[in-house]
């Protein structure tokens, strides 16, 4: 079977991406794996620290268990998405041991977030998990430059952050964070934010982004590792699909998929009806945003 190491190299050399989604509530978990299977797309399946505790994913054992009844190697793998050093409210975690734990109950690639951490330490702390989690046999994601948007407060006009570079992730520090940390795939900002998490700013649809393609093709070039793309869901599609063709690995699709199962059961009650909802918007996503309908076949084989 191929780690989700070597699948993400073959995505990038074939110029493809595997979509990652966010499955903040367990009941996600199934209908998110179904419609990947039925599209014969390949994705992860992945949760952030969160999401357990804001939303209702619970705890990364809950997460693996609920993944282990529907899972299907061929088309889902399970990952580990943002485990904060220092999180959005400014809490310190004792980040290993998270992440010690997720590979203890079987996730097959892991995130550690350094990036409210200075270069230094950023680079220290992602050394740390990459060299636990390759003696897993597991890959490390890591995050170097501001994703903006989980921070609670409105973020200045998108169309200022985008002109100013604000948090866009630097060239030479990207290429000497990829060296010295031995990561394996990088979580980079061009452009893309996350969708807001808190209070009343949660349910509203997020401004769309872009992505400097340009500074994108500087960053895949210095590194040459998989990029991957947060906030995936709301970045302009055309941008989006270069993006993939110039090395983004990975686009994680959180806040899209959270609104439909939240507004379904809101409207209905139900929690089979939110899992249908989540189904529908899953298929759209793979197949009529990203267009990767059948990539199992090239990418599992
Ligand atoms: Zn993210």
């Amino acid at each position: 079977m191929l780690s989700t190491a070597d699948l993400m190299r073959k995505a990038r050399a074939a110029g493809l991406v595997i979509p990652a989604f966010n499955t903040p509530y367990l009941p996600m978990v199934e209908p998110v794996i179904r419609a990947v299977v039925d599209e014969d797309s390949f994705a992860l399946v992945e949760t952030a620290l969160l999401e357990w505790y804001k939303f209702g994913a619970e705890s990364a054992a809950a997460v693996a268990a609920e993944f282990q009844k529907h899972q299907d190697p061929a088309h889902v793998r399970l990952h580990l998405d943002h485990v904060p050093v220092i999180d959005e409210d400014g809490k310190r975690w004792d980040y290993l041991a998270v992440i010690a734990e997720a590979l203890a109950v079987g996730y097959q690639s892991v995130m550690v977030d350094g990036s409210r951490l200075d270069l230094e330490a950023n680079i220290g702390a992602t050394r740390v998990v990459a060299e636990l989690s390759h003696s897993a046999g597991v890959p490390t994601e890591a995050e170097l430059g501001a994703v903006l948007g989980h921070e609670a407060g409105p973020l200045p006009p998108y169309e200022e952050l985008f002109k100013s570079g604000m948090g866009f992730t630097d060239v030479g520090e990207a290429k000497r964070f990829v060296e010295e940390t031995g990561c394996d795939w990088l979580s980079v900002a061009v452009g893309n934010i996350h969708g807001a998490i808190s209070g009343a700013m949660a349910d509203q649809k997020k401004p769309e982004a872009k992505l400097n393609l340009k500074h994108l093709d500087k960053l895949s070039a210095a590194t040459g590792i998989p990029l991957v793309l947060h906030g995936g869901s709301g970045v302009k599609r055309e941008h989006v699909l270069e993006g993939i063709k110039r090395g983004i690995s990975k686009i994680n699709v959180g806040t899209e998929i959270r609104q439909s199962y939240e507004q379904a059961l809101r409207d209905s009650g139900s929690i089979t009806a939110a899992q249908d909802a989540v189904y529908d918007r899953t298929k759209w996503v793979l197949r009529d945003y990203y267009g990767v309908s059948g990539d199992s076949k090239t990418l599992v084989g």
